[in-house]
């Protein structure tokens, strides 16, 4: 059995309904379908997401909504007239949902209709089974997932649903009331029903062709990466790349079930396969070590100078107290005899610098900081470039060729991941050279 989830954008009108039975009923292992709510038709539409939290907002300051229900309700009514649904059905679940929603409704059960009517209208589509997230995808009151409760529930249900529909994004929490995940969560409401029912594959259906060695806005056409295992997986999405839903991994990866990034527009395009680990490697594989490249910009280095600092023996402790005061994620923290920097996000810095330099300069007493911002952070990640010589080399090289200054250097010890520190101005011929030369 395979779980297949299915984007917004592959779920947006009648017409993109109709491409997602044709992939479904295409596999007859597709049996669980995991639906997001209708997302942009094109770049000037709106989520219903969206809509719905505008109306809840209104609801809210008690303000009229009836032009942006009729909105999402037009959705709903397009989709079931082009694929041929009974409209006095998609009529009367519109009219409970609008009822629902002023009946003293949370924001979380609101927004959450968006994936309810969604897969109501794919289920009848389909012929399968509607099953809603509420009975059975189960969060504890701080929001975590109840795994074993949702696991065993899904279970339990799928021997006697053979084939079943379920809304992403939302499930219920001990007290019965609709709890969400963050924005995107229909990957993680996904995932948790392939671990649930054991699936042999996960696959997540989006509008790309599966995830790119490089951020398209950069790089001109950026090739799909064939094969990635989760630890490269963490480490592009950690550094920027944007992916899936954060949260996504875990349950798929813990069951060691298979994930595909497929694009619902070309069903035939092979998409990106991620898994623990592979055996050997692919021809494409072979001629290059890189998996990706990535980055995020917006950084600032701290340095601070202290000659023989490596003899004052609590010199780091105090200087983690000081950042764990101000909340500072470091992220690196390179150093050398008589230096050592904090490479830090300036967003998490905020107003602080000079209250943490203050806080530095008295707790630590270096002989001198030094603050280096507009920095961006460049990742090369790899499972292929552990063990092999001269990565690190041929990237100075090139680099150094197009003048771009690299401020500082990290390599993960399981050398799958090299971070570059360049100046934010050289962030995008940074990735555009490094690209360029190791593709
Ligand atoms: N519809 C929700 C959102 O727009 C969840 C999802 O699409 O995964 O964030």
């Amino acid at each position: 059995m395979k779980v297949v989830k299915f984007g917004g954008s592959s779920l947006a009108s009648g017409a993109t309904f109709a491409r997602v039975k044709q992939i479904v009923t295409s596999d007859s292992a597709r049996r669980i379908v995991v639906v997001s709510a209708p997302g942009k038709r094109d770049a000037q539409d709106n989520k219903v997401t969206d809509l719905l939290y505008i109306c809840h907002a209104h609801i809210r300051y008690k303000v009229g909504f009836d032009d942006i229900w009729e909105n999402i309700a037009s959705r709903y009514r397009e989709i079931a007239k082009t694929c041929g649904l009974s409209m006095e059905n998609v009529e009367s679940m519109l009219s409970e949902v609008r009822t629902g929603m002023t009946r003293s409704s949370t924001v979380d059960e609101i927004v959450s209709r968006g994936e309810y009517m969604n897969a109501r209208l794919m289920a009848e589509y389909l012929g399968y089974d509607f099953i809603d997230a509420k009975d059975w995808l189960f969060f504890n009151f701080d929001g975590t997932v109840d795994y074993e409760k949702t696991y065993a529930t899904l279970r339990e249900l799928s021997s006697y649903h053979s084939h079943m529909v379920l809304p992403g994004f939302y499930g219920s929490l001990p007290d019965d009331s609709i709890h969400t995940v963050s924005r995107g969560g229909s990957d993680v409401t996904g995932a948790l029903a392939a671990a649930a029912v054991g699936a042999e594959s996960y696959e997540n259906w989006t509008d790309v062709s599966g995830i790119l060695m490089a951020d398209p806005r950069i790089v001109d056409n950026p090739k799909p990466i064939e094969r990635v295992t989760f630890s490269e997986l963490r480490e592009l999405s950690y550094m920027g790349a944007e992916v899936l839903h954060e949260e996504t991994v875990f349950p798929v990866r813990q069951a060691n079930i298979p994930l595909y990034i497929k694009n619902t527009n070309d069903p035939e395009a092979r998409g990106t396969l991620i898994m623990e680990e592979f055996d050997g490697e692919s021809a494409e594989e072979r001629s290059r070590f890189i998996t990706g490249i990535t980055g995020k910009k917006h950084y600032t280095i701290i340095t601070l100078n202290k000659m023989h600092r490596t003899d004052d023996v609590s010199f780091l402790r105090r200087l983690m107290e000081v950042t764990e005061k101000f909340h500072l994620p470091i992220e690196h923290m390179p150093s050398s005899v008589d230096s050592l920097s904090l490479v830090i996000a300036t967003k998490a810095i905020g107003s602080n610098l000079h209250a943490i330099l203050a806080k530095i300069q008295e707790v630590c007493k270096p002989d001198s900081i030094k603050v280096c911002e507009g920095v961006s952070l460049v990742a090369i990640i790899g499972r292929r470039m552990a063990g092999h010589a001269g990565v690190s080399g041929k990237l100075f090289a090139i680099l150094g060729e197009q003048g771009i200054n690299i401020r500082m250097i990290e390599q993960g010890s399981d050398e799958i991941n090299i971070v570059l520190g360049v100046m934010d101005s050289d962030f995008a011929a940074t990735i555009k050279t490094l690209y360029n030369s190791f593709t």
